[in-house]
C-alpha cells in the first residue's frame, strides 16, 4: 500500500483520535526511518521518546524473537525469570529497591498514585500546571492541561494544581490530608520545561516535612534521555517513587512503578495488578534494550551529543529573530520559536527531518540515542534552512 492508500483506510476505519502526519513508516535502522515509498528520514521524534537505542536494534528483536518462540505470556500467577531479572536490573540501575510492571505510563501513574496512597493512607495529590501525565481519567486529571480534560468529565476528587517551579505555592497547596506531589523533573509534552536550580530538592524537603511523598514520572526522562540513566540522577534527587514506560523496552510496550524498599512493601498481595504486566516477552526486550544503552555507552552518549546538539541550536538562536529561546538536557531539548510551529514540522520532513512540535510553539528534539553528530549537523543545516525560509 502506498501513504494514500494507508491514510484512505485509516479515515475509514479508524477513530479519528490523531493528528497524524502524513507519512506512513516502513522499517527503519538506527536514527533513520523510511516511509512506505521508501524516503528516508532522520528521526528526532524516536516515537517520543521510545527508540532510544534506535531503531531495529538487533539486540532488541533478537531478544524479543527468541523469547516469542519461547513463551510470550504467562499471567502474574507464576513467576518468570525475565521478570525478575529485569526487576534486579531497574534496581541495580537506579535508587529504587522494588519494581511493579505494567503497560504504560498512564498504567504506571495510576499505580503511582495508588501505592501513594496506600502508604501514606492519605488521598489528596499536589500536580503540576503544564504536566502531562497519561490518558486515563485518572491521568488527564492529574494532567495540568484543560484540553485534556475536556468533555471527559466527571474527573477524580483529590488533585490540585500548582505552577511548576513555585516551591511556595507546593507549600501553600500541601494539607495534612495530601499523600504525594506528582512531578516530571523536566516536563515533556509541556514544551521541554527545566526546573528551576534546587527547585526537586527543595520539593522533596516540602513533601518530606508534610508526611507526603514525592512522584518523579519518568516516562519520557528515563533511560539515557537526560544525560543521566534517570533525571534523578541528573538532578541528583531520589524521588519516593518513579514511574516508566517510553523507552524502557526498547519501544516494546510496558510501563512499570519504581520504589523504596519501604514504600514498595505498602502494596501487599491483591492490591494491584495487571494481566499482561512484566509479561516474559515485554521483559526480554526491557533487558537486551537496558544492556544495549549500558554496553553502548548511550548515557554518556546523549550527554556528550546532547551538549553538542544544544550548542547547534544555540548558534540558530543567534542567527534568527524568530528563535525565542533554546532548552533542554541530554538529547532532550526544544527550541522555543515566536509562532505556532506546526509548519515547520510540515517543511522539515519535506525536507526528510522528523520533529514534533509541542505546547504549540516548541519544537521538541528526542531523537534516538544513537544519532550519529553527522545526523546532529544535518538536522540543524535543515532547520537553519527552514527558519531562513521564514524570515524571507
Ligand atoms: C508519554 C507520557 C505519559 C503517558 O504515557 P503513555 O504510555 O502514553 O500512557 C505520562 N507521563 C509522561 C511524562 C509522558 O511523557
Amino acid at each position: 500500500m502506498n501513504t494514500e492508500e494507508i491514510m484512505a483506510l485509516d479515515k475509514d476505519y479508524v477513530m479519528q483520535t490523531y493528528g497524524r502526519q502524513p507519512l506512513a513508516l516502513k522499517e527503519g535502522k538506527g536514527a533513520v526511518v523510511w516511509d512506505v515509498e521508501g524516503n528516508p528520514y532522520i528521526d528526532c521524534v524516536a516515537g517520543i521518546a521510545v527508540n532510544n537505542v534506535g531503531h531495529a536494534h538487533p539486540h532488541v528483536a533478537e531478544a524479543i524473537s527468541k523469547q516469542a518462540h519461547k513463551l510470550i505470556h504467562t499471567s502474574n500467577l507464576y513467576y518468570t525469570e525475565e521478570q525478575v531479572r529485569l526487576a534486579k536490573l531497574l534496581v541495580e540501575i537506579s535508587p529504587h529497591q522494588k519494581a511493579f510492571f505494567c503497560n504504560s505510563g498512564a498504567e504506571a501513574n495510576e499505580g503511582a498514585i495508588k501505592l501513594a496512597r496506600k502508604y501514606t493512607g492519605k488521598g489528596d495529590i499536589v500536580a503540576m500546571e503544564n504536566s502531562f501525565h497519561g490518558r486515563t481519567i485518572t491521568t488527564i486529571t492529574a494532567t495540568g492541561q484543560h484540553k485534556y480534560k475536556k468533555g471527559f468529565g466527571p474527573l477524580p476528587l483529590g488533585f490540585s494544581h500548582v505552577p511548576y517551579g513555585d516551591l511556595e505555592a507546593v507549600d501553600d497547596a500541601i494539607t495534612e490530608k495530601t499523600a504525594a506531589v506528582l512531578v516530571e523533573p523536566v516536563q515533556g509534552e509541556g514544551g521541554i520545561i527545566i526546573p528551576p536550580h534546587s527547585y526537586l530538592a527543595e520539593l522533596k524537603k516540602i513533601c518530606h516535612e508534610n508526611d507526603a511523598l514525592v512522584i518523579f514520572d519518568e516516562v519520557q526522562t528515563g533511560f539515557g534521555r537526560t544525560g543521566e540513566m534517570f533525571a534523578s540522577q541528573t538532578f541528583k534527587v531520589t524521588p519516593d517513587i518513579t514511574s516508566l514506560a517510553k523507552a524502557i523496552a526498547g519501544g516494546f510496550p510496558m510501563g512499570a512503578i519504581l520504589a523504596s524498599e519501604e514504600v514498595g512493601r505498602a502494596f501487599e498481595p491483591g492490591d494491584h495488578a495487571a494481566t499482561f504486566g512484566g509479561g516474559p516477552l515485554a521483559c526480554a526486550a526491557g533487558l537486551a534494550s537496558i544492556e544495549t544503552i549500558k554496553e553502548e555507552g548511550l548515557v554518556l552518549k546523549s550527554r556528550e551529543n546532547g551538549v553538542y546538539f544544544k550548542n547547534e541550536l544555540n548558534e540558530l538562536f543567534q542567527e534568527h529573530g524568530l528563535v525565542e529561546d533554546v532548552r533542554g538536557v541530554g538529547l532532550m531539548l526544544g527550541i522555543e520559536m515566536d509562532m505556532p510551529c506546526a509548519h515547520m514540522v510540515d517543511a522539515m520532513r519535506q525536507q526528510g527531518v522528523l520533529v514534533n512540535c509541542t505546547a504549540e510553539k516548541v519544537l521538541r528534539f528526542v531523537p534516538p540515542l544513537v544519532i550519529t553528530r553527522e545526523q546532529i549537523d544535518k538536522v540543524t543545516s535543515n532547520l537553519d534552512e527552514v527558519i531562513g525560509r521564514l524570515t524571507d
